[in-house]
């Protein structure tokens, strides 16, 4: 099943799954961001990757929220309560 046919697809998908980390923080320019757009439209296993990697991307680190959260929430705490 290693088709020779689609050694050059194969390389273009593998440049395209180096490269999606970096297309997903919008750090792609001219000929890269050219290839990933291109091959997004082509290539099913890249576009699962994409919606993977935004997702991944759009979650914030929970431990630093809920740790903002509770800070953020300690100092207003004494202001709340009428002295
Ligand atoms: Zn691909």
């Amino acid at each position: 099943m290693n088709g020779r046919i689609l050694a050059m697809d194969k390389t273009i998908h593998e440049q395209v799954q180096t490269l999606l980390p970096w297309f997903v923080i919008d750090k792609l320019t001219g000929e890269e961001l050219e290839l990933v757009n291109r091959h997004l439209h082509v290539c099913e296993e890249c576009q699962s990757d994409f919606t993977w990697q935004c997702k991944l991307q759009a979650t914030p680190p929970n431990d630093e929220t809920e740790l903002n959260v509770d800070s953020a929430y300690a100092k207003l705490l004494p202001r709340l309560i009428p002295t």
